[in-house]
Parts: C-alpha cells; structure tokens; sequence
C-alpha cells in the first residue's frame, strides 16, 4: 500500500481535534509524517567535563554534594546546588524550577543536561533526570522538529515514532539503484528511521545528507525533465535562419561586437533553428551589452519571416528600445510598434491589428503586453528585458492563442551559480563574460553624510566639463510616497545650490509623457542633473553621464547598487560612483566596502547572496525560489550541484523514459505536473 493514501487519522494516538493541527502544518498522509524530518537533534550523551567548551549544550553525571539553595526575586526563582561530576566541583542552575528543590538530595546522583560556563564552572540547566529506569533522555539523541500550534515536542516524537512502527516497513526506495550506489547511501526506510531515532548525532547525520540529497534530487529531476520533455514535445517553430543577411545586419552595427556577444548569439541561433521552444537565459553583467544580442535575435526571427516581441519593466525603457531598435533596424525595413499604457485607444486598436495582418514585424511594450487581447500572424520570438524569468502563465496565456514563440530572458542582475541552477534549472543559460573594450572600471567611493559639501563640488564639476549626473534619492520599504517627497525635497535642494544648473526631477508619480519628457531632455544633454528615485534603476543608457550619486545607500541591496552604479562608465570618460551612508551595523559597513572593492557584477552577486541569504537576493515577487524542507541553499550547495548533475544526466537516458525500474520517478513527475502522459510513450 502506498503510504500517500493512508491518512494521519490511522496512527495510534493521533485524534480528530490534532488531526487538523497537523493537516494545518500541511501533513496528511502517513507518508508526510514520516516524511517530516527534524531540523536539528538535542544530544543527550553523557560526556567527560575534560575539553568541554564554554557555551556547550553537554549532558553530565554527578553526584549532589550540597544542600540546594533557592533565592526567589520579583516573580522568578533561582534554585542552585553543588555537584561533583568527573572530579570537579561545579555548581548547577535551574532557573524557575524551585519546585525541584524538595527532590534534590544530598549524595544522589543526578543526570543533567545544560549550557556549559568554564569561568564559573557552573551549569545552567535545561532538563535533570535521576539515574535508573525514569531517565529516558540521558544517553539518547532526540529529533527536534518544528511544531506550530498547541501540537508539542514530546508529542510529535511519539506519534511520528508511532508512524515508524506502523508503516516503517512500508517505505519504498524513490532513488535509482545507481545513485544509491554512487552515493553509498542507505536505503531510504532505514534512514528514514533513523533520522528520526539515531542511535548518536553522527548516523543521524548521514541519514538526514541522504534526505537532504533526495530532496534536491526530486527538485532538479523536475527540472531537468521539464527541460527534456520541451524538446521532445518538439512543437516550437524551427525558425529558418538566413545567415547572410543576419551577417549584413551585425556588420551594420555601429561597433565590433565583442567575442562574447559574438559566441552568445551563436548559441541563441542555433537554438531559434531546432523545432522546440528555446527557453533561454541571458545573463550577464550591467552594460555588458544585453540589447544589442537581443536586437540580432529579433532581427533573425523577423528575417525568416516571423514576429516579435520586447517586453521591458517601465514606459521609459520601451521607449528607449524603441528608439534604439528604430535606429538599428530602419535601413532594414523593419516595422516597430510601441504599445504602453499611454498608447490612445485609436492606437491601441491599430497596432494590434497590424500584428494580426503582420504589417508590423516587432513591438515593444511593458511586460503587461502579453496579456492583453493580442494576437500575432506568426510569432516567433519573445525577449523580456530585465525580468528574472518568463513566467509559466505567460507561456500558457501564449500556448492557448496557439502560439508557441522562442523566449529569450534576459536578467539584470548576474546570477551566482547555486541560485542559477535552482532557480532557473529548467532554462539554458548564456552567459556574456566581457563587456565592450575600452570601458574604464568605474571609481567607487563611500562617504558620510557630513561630507556632501565635496559631493556637491563633485557634481558641479561633472557637469561643468560637459557631462551630466545622475542623483538617486533614498529608498523607503514601507511607502512609494516617501520616496517620491525624498526625491522632490532633493532636487529643490540642488537646484537652490546650483541655481544656474538644469536639474531635472524623476519619480513613479509623474504621468508616462511627463517622464519622457525629463528622460528625453537628459538624453539630449538639456537636463544637466537628474534626481530620480529608483524608477531609472533597469536598463537606461546614457552615455554621456559619468556621475552616479546615491543618497542612503546602505538601504539599498547591493545588486541594486551595482545596477544603479551601471547607469554610469557606458562612454568613453572615466565614470564614478558616489555612495552616501551612515551604516548603523557590521554588515551595512561590509557592503559599503564590497562596492568600493569591486566592479564585477559576479563578484557582488556572490557577496550580495553571502549577506543577504538566497531569499531576499531577488527581492520579492519574481524569485522562483523553492522552499525546501531539509535542504539550506547557503549550505548545501555542493548537493545541489551534484543533484542537477546526476538528474540531467538520469533524463538524457532513453532508459528513463522507457525502463520499468523508473516507472516510480515517472509517476511523481507526472503528479507534480511536470508533464502529461502524452509525451511519455
Ligand atoms: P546591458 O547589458 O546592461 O543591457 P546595454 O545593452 O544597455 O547593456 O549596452 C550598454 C552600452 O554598450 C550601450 O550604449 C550599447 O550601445 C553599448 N555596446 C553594446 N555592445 C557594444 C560593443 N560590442 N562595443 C561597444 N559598445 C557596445
Ligand atoms: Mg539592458
């Protein structure tokens, strides 16, 4: 029988009333409790005093020797005796157990369990025992789980141990034979049973790594049968690419594209040409070149006859492409829309018919644009700009129009290695490792609030030699409106100080034409200096700024530093990078540092993830992180690794699609809805 299918309410003990406690904590099933893996152990093994280190949790044996002593003050106790454990004299503390006075007695032995003090040679304890048949603890290791609700410690062990003796010889291996071997893991029953009851902390351990192991494994198996599965389905468009014109077009290009870009883009080809839908990544650091490979894909696709689609986060950057497209793709005869929520409904209707009809080859619009009531002649290819991934909705809203279109991602961040594969296992990944020759690294500095006098001279400078400034004004969390009042009070400021200079205001409160309007001017040079808040923080380009200013900018997360700092250094004049904190903790200090320390995006990603954890890296919405039961991406990353290695290579096998030892692992894929029988043949 399949431990899924028996329900929590057929172990010994557990009642209705706790059956919903547990369901709350998302266990139903036998297989869930035994599934529920602590998350650390309480040793309770005796130990020798001798080499124990302050602040140890040690469980000892004496002998009390003195008379125990309780002082009480306002609603707490202290009970504290003498005991003689391995030939020391130290003194234990209970701290609100005063009723235990009455059965400590002087001579008996005595089990205790605590935090270890070597100055004092005191023991602050947690549990006591007496020796003899009552003590349960002492000599054990005990599973700590989390709990939630009026559901306890004690009662969670019992049941899941409770759970083991019903159903233990019930559970089925899910790994292959082969990675049992590789590994030389047990199997799982057996560490299933030990997790939860390991004779010391050591097997316990090696149980939970083979936990931690099938966790991630199932994870990348996931993945990576996504990812085959895509191909075999085989129902994209298998573009027919024309080479020579696509060559005509990168000689068109206004400069060499770099070895990197030149590579990336050969990759995105060879893709566009195969008949599934290219899922792909691209990554790489800020001003690096993303567009310019983007804009050889989309010239490709139209070329073979199709259309396609940029997508970007904000007006100002749809605009910006536009006009940078418009100028690349003009002598080619490409026809490009812009659909934005500003767009007019006259417009709106024209353009989505011209898609209809294929009059136009490409639009650019927000990332909204692909749910709107949009339909293509053919579509062929869809890049989003500056968005971690193209959500799986957005490929179904697209599925069910009949569409099935090449996505190309391109995120603005770069991606450490551990979060790459997690988050984005199911994608390729094309990396551009160089940006265009000639860029001068950018001069990072960190300064006090005290010294803004020198950051005002520093301005005033900038734009008296001809170039201009960008000035971001402090991040709120909590409120969009403070941002935009932080901003407003800034460029008042600035303009008092230097009443002579053009400075320009930018917020996400002001209209998508008022915006354009001061993004347009600071293009055309009009606008000297602009204060804006982070709406400018993705994509823009203006080459001509050399200067970025950033008020309070230990609020900010250090990718989002980094992607600010990139607005700068895209000309040819050595570009700064001025950052204004007052770091109150160690860690704001660290990364305040790393910035003036280095230019490479990879290498703050790296530091960024070690300071901030995998969760907040992303910020919010668009992580696609998974939550792992057993597994902390900070530590077990090697596994994880080591998991998507031995998954891909696992679905690259015919065998595993075919081979009755891996029916189990098709079964659990096709219940996670990774695909539909039809694909398995
Ligand atoms: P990002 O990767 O941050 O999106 P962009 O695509 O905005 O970077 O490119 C940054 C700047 O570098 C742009 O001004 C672009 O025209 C320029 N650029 C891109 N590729 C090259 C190249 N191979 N040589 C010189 N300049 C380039
Ligand atoms: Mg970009």
């Amino acid at each position: 029988m399949d431990l899924n299918l028996i329900l929590v309410r057929d172990v010994r003990g557990v009642g209705a009333q706790k059956v919903e406690e547990l369901n709350a904590m998302g266990i139903f099933t036998a297989a869930d409790l035994i599934e529920y893996v602590p998350f650390r152990y309480e040793d309770y093994t005796i130990r020798d005093l001798v080499g124990v280190k302050d602040g140890d949790r040690i469980t000892i044996q004496g002998k009390i020797v003195g008379e125990p002593v309780l002082q009480r003050y306002g609603g707490k106790s202290r009970l504290s005796c003498k005991v003689m454990a391995d030939a020391f004299f130290i003194t234990a503390v209970w701290f609100n157990r005063h009723f235990l006075k009455e059965k400590l007695q002087v001579q008996q032995d005595i089990l205790l369990t605590g935090k270890w003090d070597g100055r004092r040679m005191q023991l602050t304890v947690s549990d006591s025992e007496f020796p003899g048949p009552g003590a349960t603890k002492t000599g054990t290791v005990q599973p700590v789980y989390s709990v939630a609700g009026s559901l306890t410690q004690k009662w969670m062990r019992k049941v899941i141990k409770q759970a083991l003796t019903q159903y233990g010889a019930m559970i089925s291996e899910v790994l292959p034979a082969s990675l049992i071997r590789k590994y030389g893991f047990m199997s799982r029953g057996k560490a299933l049973a030990i997790v939860h009851l390991p004779g010391d902390i050591h097997e316990g351990q090696k149980a939970r790594s083979r936990m931690v192991y099938e966790e991630l494994f199932l994870f990348q198996l996931k993945l990576q049968a996504y990812k085959a599965v895509n191909r075999r389905r085989a129902d994209g468009i298998a573009q027919q690419i024309e080479l020579p014109g696509v060559r005509a077009f990168v000689r068109s290009l206004p400069f060499q594209l770099t070895e990197s870009q030149k590579q990336v883009i050969a990759e995105i080809l060879q893709d566009l040409q195969q008949p599934y839908c290219m899922n792909r990544l691209l990554q790489g650091d800020v001003g690096a070149g993303k567009t310019v490979v983007a804009a050889v894909a989309l010239f490709a696709t139209i070329k073979a006859g199709n259309q396609g689609a940029l997508m970007v986060p904000t007006e100002i950057l749809a605009e910006q492409h536009k006009r940078s497209l418009d100028k690349l793709f003009e002598p080619h005869g490409v026809q490009i829309a812009l659909l934005t929520g500003s767009s007019t409904e006259r417009q709106r209707r024209d353009i989505l018919a011209a898609l209809q009809t294929g009059l136009v080859d490409l639009i650019v619009g927000t990332h909204a644009l692909i749910q709107e009531d949009i339909y293509f002649r053919q579509l062929g290819l869809v890049v989003t700009d500056e968005q971690h991934r193209f959500g799986v909705n957005q490929r179904s809203i697209l599925r069910r129009k009949g569409m099935n279109p090449d996505v190309l991602a391109m995120t603005a961040t770069p991606i450490p290695r551990t979060l790459a594969i997690t988050a984005f296992g199911d994608m390729d990944v094309s990396t551009l490792r160089e940006l265009p020759k000639g860029r001068k690294p950018i001069k990072t500095y960190w300064v006090r609030e005290s010294m803004i006098e020198r950051v005002h001279s520093f301005i005033d400078k900038e734009v008296a030699g001809g170039r201009q400034v960008y000035v971001i004004c402090p991040l709120i969390e909590e409120s969009e409106k403070l941002d935009v009042q932080n901003a407003i009070d800034v460029h008042l400021q600035l303009q008092q100080h230097f009443p002579r200079m053009r400075v320009g205001l930018l917020h996400g409160r002001m209209s998508a034409q008022e915006k354009d309007a001061v993004m347009q001017g600071f293009k055309d040079g009009i606008v000297e200096t602009l204060v804006s808040t982070t709406v400018i923080e993705v994509g823009v380009d203006v080459p001509n700024a050399s200067l970025m200013v950033i008020y309070d900018a230990d609020r900010f997360g250090l990718s989002q530093l980094h992607q600010l700092r990139g607005r700068v250094g895209r000309g040819e004049q050595q570009s700064h990078c001025v950052l204004i904190a007052d770091p109150k903790t160690e860690v704001g200090k660290e990364r305040m540092k790393a910035m003036t320390e280095t230019t490479d995006g990879f290498e703050i990603a790296r530091r960024d993830l070690e300071l901030r954890g995998p969760g907040d890296f992303f910020g919010t919405k668009q992580s696609g992180l998974p939550e792992f039961r057993l597994a902390d991406m900070m530590v077990d990353f090697a596994v994880m690794e080591e998991a998507r290695d031995d998954a891909a290579e696992l679905v690259a096998e015919q065998a595993f699609w075919t081979g009755v030892e891996y029916a189990g692992l098709r079964q659990y894929l096709q219940r996670q809805q990774v695909f539909d029988s039809d694909v398995l043949d």
